[in-house]
């Protein structure tokens, strides 16, 4: 199982998306929609035995550094690292990738690091001088020694739609993992119709010329880690269903800084989603199935059901909902068309089976 463990909820950033939208969404009459349980204090209080005990019960476990902002804990993050011996993972902003240890840093084999793509985009979305701090970091840390994946964490808004231009820009940096998400349908104020539409429009159109430059890759021998790509291909060439792909609720838990078990790591105040403390056993924590709005959809076993989040609280009304659905579609469906060409590839030993096979549920979420 994988752990998000949130050490704190601070951040050191004011991103756009993230810390500006939440400001706006106050009024929004959450609780009448879902029990709010807002008792978790700011920092981590979880006992490093009681954790130690817990991830010791669990066959397979995996602990994802989280927060806020996870290396405004430095203390933390060592004092659980000296005591627990299980694979790590983190995601962060990066302002502060230079200050863990390397010794420690070398043992988190996948960091997430939020970049939006270029200069000029990652800084209107995070902040002015985040570009540059964020690559500064980033060298810093493979002059070190750092040989761990780096996943660039992309949030795309509806100021950027051009997710073609950003990736090669990324690419062209030498990011060679990527991840982004739609920041669509989390917030209840930001739902602009014409707006949106016309992202959806310009990101499908995107994403197709993304595809193909990917698969033009691929003629080269070269498999790309686009997430998004390889968890949707990975599935259609083994014919495999899947549930939610971030894991929230069924592969993936997070431990929250009081210790109790939710889950997701963003839904970590609505009390609806405890699942379990760090005293239950790892097998029996609290499940939740497929949303209703997704049973009757024909791609549901590709696509997951997107958000857990997004499906239950219903921020933007249906049309909205149905408008970041078809970016779904187009995605499953661009990549369905290409599989048997990709098979092609694989049976000229181009690229293998292999090439698609990826760790599920330790931060990108696949569908965006
Ligand atoms: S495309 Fe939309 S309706 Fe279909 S499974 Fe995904 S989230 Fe649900
Ligand atoms: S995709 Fe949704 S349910 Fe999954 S981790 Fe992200 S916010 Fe939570």
């Amino acid at each position: 199982m994988h752990y998000h463990i949130i050490l704190t909820t601070q951040c050191n950033s004011q991103c756009k998306y993230c810390y500006e939208k939440s400001m706006n969404d106050f009024d929004v009459d959450i609780e009448k929609k879902v029990s709010l349980d807002l008792s978790a204090p700011e920092t981590s209080i979880v006992n490093i035995n009681k954790l130690k005990k817990f991830v010791g019960r669990d066959k397979n476990p995996v602990l994802i550094f989280y927060g806020g902002e996870p290396l405004l804990q430095i203390n933390k993050i060592k004092e659980i690292m000296d005591n627990i011996e299980v694979p790590y993972r983190m995601q962060t902003n990066g302002k502060l990738l230079g200050k863990l240890p390397i010794e420690y840093l070398k043992r988190i084999d996948k960091i997430l690091v939020s970049i939006d793509g270029n200069k000029e985009k990652t800084d209107e979305n995070r902040g002015k001088g985040t570009y540059k701090l964020l690559m500064k970091n980033v060298s810093l840390i493979k002059q070190k020694g750092y040989k761990g994946e780096i996943i660039a964490r992309m949030t795309l808004g509806e100021n950027s739609p051009d997710i073609y231009e950003q990736v090669l820009h990324l690419i062209g940096i030498g990011f060679s993992s990527i991840h982004w998400q739609i920041d669509a349908g989390f917030y209840a104020h930001d739902f602009d119709k014409q707006k949106f539409s016309l992202f959806v429009n310009e990101y499908n159109n995107s994403i197709t010329k993304l595809i193909d430059y990917w698969i033009e890759n691929m003629k080269n021998k070269r498999v790309l880690k686009f997430y998004p790509f390889i968890g949707i291909v990975d599935s259609l060439l083994k014919n495999e269903k899947t549930k939610l792909r971030c894991g929230a609720g069924h592969s993936g838990y997070a431990i929250r800084t009081d210790g109790k078990l939710m889950a997701c790591p963003i839904m970590t105040w609505i009390g609806d989603f405890i699942s379990g403390d760090l005293d239950s056993n790892p097998d029996n924590l609290k499940e939740f199935p497929m949303a209703d709005r997704c049973r009757n959809c024909n791609i549901k076993f590709i696509c997951g059901g997107r958000c857990l989040y997004w499906n239950y609280l219903k921020l933007w009304p249906e049309e909205g909902n149905q408008l970041i659905c078809n970016t779904i579609e187009h995605l499953v469906n661009s990549l369905k068309n290409r599989i048997p060409e990709i098979k092609k590839l694989i049976s000229e030993d181009l690229v293998s089976y292999k090439d698609f096979e990826y760790e599920k549920y330790f931060g990108p979420e696949i569908i965006p």
